[in-house]
């Protein structure tokens, strides 16, 4: 059976409780997943097969495996410039190695690709630290490339032509972009749509995520809204990737939890369906 066109997913974690997630996917009435892995006590082989049974039992996909690493935090922006990713230097070197353990994962899970917040990458393509953070992510892309995964860079946290220079620079043909509008937004780093037509061609895989700009945005925190109340305009967003070409899964991701969370899940599915339909995507 043909795979459907841009299915829409949900992302969720495995690592509370599994079999709960999966239950409230299936209400949802989703079949496509990105997926924070467990811990990294629980990212064994065994563990693995485990969770790739549960999902196949319940007929889900896994379309990502995200990479987070202990010790980051989004309190600020200025505050995610220092501790998130594999550009903090004084953990660069553990954190390769945690990324090629979710790459690991990923592969036993027979998951096509990872996605990683590689951190705010210098906007200097000439500074030695440009040339390490492209060293280090070239040397991840090709650790997933021996595991057959794309490597896919979350959008947000540098500007869409500074994104592209470390695409360029990098050079991997499984390296690829996760595009998440709402952080663009959210991070004060550009008008999502214009960004995502720029780096287009790499987009494997996305976030359906809304948001609004802060009054200075880059320095203040934008705020994240429900799918379709932010600026921006979800139905342009899946225009433009339709008219990219691209295949892949809507996935909605909403970073509150609880009953709010699943409710606003739901009503983003079904706006995500209305405008399928309007566009003619089945
Ligand atoms: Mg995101």
């Amino acid at each position: 059976m043909a795979k459907a066109h841009m299915p829409i997913g949900v992302f969720i974690s495995a690592g509370g409780d599994l079999s709960a997630a999966i239950n409230r996917v299936l209400e949802i009435g989703l079949n496509s997943v990105q997926l924070h892995p467990p811990g990294p006590d629980l990212r064994t082989k065994a563990r693995a097969r485990e969770i790739a049974d549960q999902f196949s039992e319940a007929g889900i996909d896994i379309s990502l495996v995200f990479c987070g690493f202990a010790g980051e935090s989004y309190k600020t922006i200025s505050i995610v410039r220092d501790t998130v990713g594999l550009v903090p230097p004084a953990t660069r070197a553990e954190r390769t190695k945690v990324t090629q353990s979710v790459a690991d994962f990923a592969s036993w899970l027979d998951a096509p690709g990872i996605g990683i917040h590689v951190g705010a990458v210098s906007e200097d393509p000439k500074s030695a630290e440009f040339a390490d953070v492209v060293r280090v992510i070239g040397e991840v892309a090709d650790y997933c490339a021996d595991r057959g995964l794309t490597m896919n860079l979350e959008t947000g946290q540098e500007t869409a032509d500074a994104l592209l220079h470390v695409l360029e620079t990098a050079n991997r043909p499984n390296l690829a972009v996760n595009f998440d509008p709402a952080n663009m937004i959210l991070y004060g780093s550009g008008e999502p749509l214009e960004a995502l037509r720029k780096v287009g061609k790499y987009v494997k895989s996305c976030h359906c995520k809304d948001g609004t700009w802060s009054a200075k945005p880059g320095v203040e925190w934008g705020a994240e809204v429900p799918l379709g109340k932010g600026d921006v305009n979800i139905e342009r967003f899946v225009a433009i990737l339709n008219e990219l070409g691209y295949t892949g899964p809507l996935t909605i991701e909403r970073e509150i939890s609880g009953e709010r969370q699943t409710a606003d899940i739901r009503a983003g599915v079904q706006l995500l369906k209305d405008i399928k339909a309007k566009l003619g995507i089945r």
